[in-house]
């Protein structure tokens, strides 16, 4: 798994699908924060450009919380998170992808990196 690829993915019910391009040799971001820890999300960001939403705009809810930079985005159906959107530091749209939710890849065989979001 190195390179960019497309891979598909979505919430449970099958409500909310995408489809992404992104490297999974890259380490996937296991961050400790209020939200992400709770959450158990396993995270690769890409550009906006790289991330196509094919289904479930409507069927999404949008939470925010502290700084209110990064929209959390469950399904109102099955609530599970799937990605999320934000803003590079420089401004640039971003999707954080919730790697867990791809199809047909095994989250134990990801590279993951930890991230103290907890202490920012
Ligand atoms: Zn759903």
């Amino acid at each position: 798994m190195s390179g960019l690829e497309s891979y598909s993915g979505g919430c449970h019910c099958g409500a909310v699908r995408y489809r992404a391009r992104l490297d999974l040799g890259k380490p996937v971001i296991s961050c400790n924060c209020s939200m992400c820890g709770r959450a158990g999300t396993l995270l690769t960001f890409v550009p906006a450009a790289e991330f196509e939403l094919l289904s479930g705009e409507a069927s999404l809810t949008d939470y925010q919380f502290g700084k209110q930079r990064i929209h959390h985005l469950f399904c109102k159906t099955c609530g599970i998170k799937s990605f999320a959107r934000g803003a590079r530091p420089d401004g640039s749209p971003t999707v954080a992808i919730n790697t867990r939710c791809l199809d047909d890849v095994d989250s134990g065989a990801l590279n993951v990196q930890a991230f103290d979001g907890r202490s920012r």
